[in-house]
């Protein structure tokens, strides 16, 4: 394979060869029209691509042998690999995935009874450091191409192959809440929902694909004049000096700000459209019940329009916080349901295989760490004087 210089879908190394599982069906058109091909060549390669799963241009029979040998010299078809495979008793799967250049990120799947809500990644690591957040405790380290994160959910599909048999498809809902905020990857995840919506890609309906952020707010508002996907708000707060400290990007764009371009965004949906709230409950910290009443407060004015998710913080080692009792959590979500707000308490899945975002990526940070330092120790005492470990 050469490394003809195809920028489009650029990634952390723009002079390799494009990788067309990045490709939007317009962007797909294009480069197809650079080749001198009619664009229905784009259909043949997307539905090969994602619904046949092609991992090579030789098994896509309906193209001319000279085209498959030109996509062979110029494009590559490449997803992260599974370096491991988690499977709760719960039935959540929990996916370490590697990429190119060794860096790992996290995608679980979380089967319920009438949907499989599969929940990706946008980056590697994730620079806003929410406090209770094992990935936040990573740092950042790069983003996804858009290959990456379609690649994500066309590698989940695969292992779920003959996994769900009592629904047409086991991936039914997307969920952009994986490592990373995806808003601050926009340019490479805005053309990954595009795929993902597509009937050619993997017809996820839009109130189905939901994008999660922490609040970057003039992102929120590039969005909404883009597309109109659901949209999750990662609030965990119902006041300025609790979410400065759990989420800080809430200082750069405190609450009011961002629920002004939550309005916009709704502004932009179907009147019988909502905005999910996320909140984690964390024990003492946001779940008193003059909390609830501080966020119904906050809410009152989209009640109507807003879903609440109360999520059980999952605690991990070093969190430093802890889940809140089940009568708390009951009590909570009582207080919100009395004052009218649809509000859903998440229960939380895959415990026994670290699905909280981060922490299994964390976990084999730490051992691979703790390898090096054992490593790193033995070179010291002489034990070795090179890497045979
Ligand atoms: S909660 Fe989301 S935005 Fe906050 S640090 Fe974790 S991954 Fe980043």
């Amino acid at each position: 394979m050469t490394t003809a210089a195809v920028t489009t879908n650029a990634g952390p190394d723009a002079a390799r060869p494009v990788n067309l599982i990045g490709l939007p069906r317009a962007a797909l058109e294009q480069f197809f029209a650079e080749l001198g091909e009619r664009p229905f060549r784009a259909v043949q390669v997307m539905k090969w691509l994602h619904h046949r799963g092609a991992d090579d241009f030789a098994s896509m029979t309906d193209l001319s042998r000279v085209l498959r040998a030109r996509l062979e010299e110029m494009a590559v078809v490449a997803m992260p690999e599974v370096m491991t495979e988690n499977v709760s008793t719960d039935g959540t799967r929990k996916w370490l995935m590697g990429l190119d250049d060794g860096q790992r990120i996290e995608v679980v799947f979380i089967p319920e009874k009438d949907r499989g809500t599969l929940c990706i990644s946008s980056q590697v690591g994730c620079a806003l450091d929410c406090s209770f957040c094992a990935t936040g405790k990573q740092g950042f380290n790069r983003n996804l191409t858009t290959a990456e994160i379609v690649g994500q959910v066309r590698q989940a599909s695969r292992r779920l192959q003959g996994v769900v048999t009592d629904r047409d498809r086991a991936i039914t809902n997307i969920v952009l809440m994986g490592m990373g905020e995806p808003l601050l990857n926009f340019d490479a995840v805005l053309p990954a929902i595009d795929i993902l919506l597509d009937d050619l890609g993997y017809g996820i309906s839009k109130r189905r694909l939901t994008l999660s952020t922490a609040g970057v707010v003039p992102a929120i508002l590039r969005l909404a004049e883009v597309t109109d996907v659901a949209l999750a708000i990662s609030l965990h707060a119902p006041d300025d000096t609790l979410r400065d400290q759990l989420v800080p990007i809430n200082r750069r764009y405190p609450i009011a700000e961002l629920l002004d371009a939550v309005r916009t965004y709704l502004g932009k949906l179907g009147d019988w459209r909502s905005v999910t709230i996320e909140y984690t409950l964390m024990d003492g910290v946001n779940d008193s019940l003059e909390q609830a009443e501080a966020l119904a407060n906050l809410l009152t004015d989209l009640r109507e329009r807003s879903k609440i998710n109360l999520i059980p913080f999952n605690p991990f080692p070093g969190s430093g916080y802890r889940r809140p009792s089940e009568a708390r959590v009951r009590a909570f979500q009582t207080h919100l349901l009395e004052r009218g707000f649809a509000t859903m308490l998440r229960t939380t899945r895959g415990e026994d295989i670290d699905a909280a975002c981060g922490q299994l990526a964390g976990n084999f940070e730490d051992r691979t760490r703790r390898r090096e330092r054992y490593i790193a120790r033995l070179k010291d005492h002489g034990v070795i004087t090179h890497q045979t470990v």
